[in-house]
């Protein structure tokens, strides 16, 4: 039977709760148990498809096509164990899915309350779709005090109860800070955290004091003493140098050991984290530099391409090199300052984008990167602009344009209205339908053509990515480009959908449909992004 963990966070938020749900799990799979780790996140939205990235970070995909918190990016990531759509709960789901059983008068004349209706639903979803794990974490979004986090606090403790204790433990992630003026660290928060912890029912097992240096061990017994805590069950959890090194951290702390102990299973076993100590020593003791300008919207805070940055530093990993990330707001870029801006960079890049803000400039730095020879890669939205750009200034479309940014004649990129599932179904969508939820979501796949420079790269024809889109290159084009040396080497299966273009005499211009990114790992980094980076560092060596 499976055990559970739950995680949730005190004092402030932004702790690394997401991090060291992954760590803790990436050490119990060293111990060779199975495990899944789950997000419960309060907020109402049923998912983070239609929240702006500014809000709340990036948007990670799974290959069953959830749109889901982008801690699930760092669950994977660590265990490289994909993460699917019963891996991430909302409010908003709830409500929406008891809401509409009250409709459809499933209740049977019962008042629907958050006791039991609510907290019923979310202890199904804690249970839902396990198979042979040995252990679930949880992690619970928001930190105690929220109001709206309420109903999930009371799930766990119920689950807890209902489970039997001895197979569920609480670990709760707090701030001991350093405060400068009186040169001590305070125990305090965490001593209030736990108590408005404690007044909603629940005593937890394991503290993991963050930290921005060792907490003595008098401190951390006297925060076990007010919180009711085993005092070798405090744990610092202090600053990492990269974020690869917490599971390495947490091992030195013995966090695995109290985990093993608290389930009674046996925790006598040295584990080995050679994985974690190679890939920290490659981030931190990298030989060379390349410098890679991502021209996009939400540069201000980097949550917003979060498994981007993780992708390009595996990247940096493989090759050797520490990517030091150039982070450029396209609404800034025009004619006048493009080559400025963007001459120290060795590669280029365009991510994931929506809408028509800050497209110009974006295209002006692929024009750039093509016209320069600098290596460019262009994700998703970067694909697009890519053959926008091209049928502008090759083909000489002047009003090559997307039916994102509204009606053009020659619309490049075009709203797909129709597309066939991995499960070969056929989606419709209507021109002008509910935008939440609607796009070409997870994982499908594409076929490469064989003399393509992605072919030598994925060694592979087939090859299966993740996707979030609602527009699609129009291969009308195709032909006329062709001409010029762009190659359309990936194709949905069906032969419909173009899923790659590429330059043939250029070092490196690769677009591609779908999101690499949300695949790569730090032990396994992701073949485009370890290619990027490999012609980044001959661009390097050209300047
Ligand atoms: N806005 C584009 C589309 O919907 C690209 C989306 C993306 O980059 N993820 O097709």
């Amino acid at each position: 039977m499976a055990r559970f963990i739950f995680v949730t966070g005190g004092v402030v938020s932004s702790l690394g709760k997401g991090l060291a749900s992954a760590s803790l799990a990436s050490l119990l799979q060293h111990h060779g148990y199975n495990v899944r780790i789950r997000k419960l996140d309060p907020y109402l939205n049923v998912d983070p498809g239609t929240m702006s990235p500014y809000q709340h970070g990036e948007v990670y995909v799974t290959d069953d096509g959830a749109e889901t918190d982008l801690d699930l990016g760092h669950y994977e990531r660590f265990t490289g164990v994909v993460s699917k759509k019963s891996d991430n709960i909302t409010s908003g789901k709830v409500y929406q899915k008891i809401i509409s059983k009250e409709r459809r008068g499933e209740y049977l004349g019962a008042t629907v309350q958050v006791i039991p209706h609510v907290t019923n639903e979310i202890k199904e979803f804690i249970s839902n779709d396990i198979q042979d794990e040995d252990f679930v974490i949880c992690e619970i979004g928001g930190t105690i005090g929220d109001i709206e986090s309420l109903p999930f606090i009371e799930a766990i403790r119920q689950f807890n109860n209902d489970n039997g204790r001895e197979n569920s433990m609480f670990v709760h992630v707090t701030l001991v800070p350093f405060i400068a003026s009186s040169g001590e660290l305070k125990t305090k928060p965490t001593q209030h955290s736990v108590k408005e912890l404690r007044s909603l029912g629940i005593q937890p097992d394991i503290l993991l004091c963050r930290a921005d240096r060792e907490i003595p061990a008098d401190e951390r017994r006297k925060i076990g003493l007010f919180c009711n805590v085993k005092h070798d069950c405090v744990i610092q959890a202090i600053n990492a140098n990269t974020i690869y090194e917490v599971p390495i951290n947490f091992k030195n702390e013995e966090l695995d050991k109290r985990v093993l102990e608290y389930f009674k299973l046996d925790n006598s076993k040295e584990i080995d984290l050679k994985m974690w100590s190679q890939v920290s020593k490659h981030i931190l003791d990298p030989d060379g530099e390349v410098s890679i300008g991502i021209v996009g919207k939400y540069t201000g805070l980097a949550d917003a391409y979060k498994s981007l940055n993780e992708a390009l530093s595996h990247g940096g990993i493989f090759n050797n090199v520490k990517v030091s990330l150039k982070w450029i707001e396209s609404d800034e870029l025009n004619e006048s300052n493009v080559n400025l801006k963007l001459s120290s960079c060795n590669g280029i890049l365009v991510p994931g984008g929506f809408g028509e803000r800050g497209s110009e400039g974006k295209i002006l730095a692929i024009q750039y990167a093509r016209t320069n020879n600098v290596p460019y890669f262009g994700i998703c939205f970067g694909m697009q602009l890519a053959v926008i750009e091209m049928a502008r200034n090759i083909l000489n479309i002047k009003d090559a344009s997307s039916s994102e940014f509204g009606n053009s004649k020659n619309s490049v990129v075009g709203l797909m209205t129709e597309w066939t599932t991995s499960d070969n179904k056929v989606e419709k969508r209507q021109l002008n339908g509910d935008l939440g939820g609607t796009m070409r979501l997870g994982a499908y796949d594409a076929m490469l053509k064989k003399d393509s420079k992605v072919f030598k790269i994925y060694e592979n024809e087939i090859i299966s990515e993740r996707h979030r889109h609602r527009f699609e290159v129009n291969n009308n084009y195709e032909k006329d480009l062709m001409k010029e040396g762009v190659v359309f080497s990936g194709y949905s299966p069906d032969g419909l959908l173009p899923e790659i273009v590429e330059i043939s005499n250029h070092p490196w211009f690769i677009g591609v449909q779908f999101h690499p990114e949300l695949k790569s790992k730090p032990f396994d980094p992701h073949p485009l992004f370890k290619s990027f980076i490999s012609a980044a560092k001959d661009q390097s060596r050209l300047v």
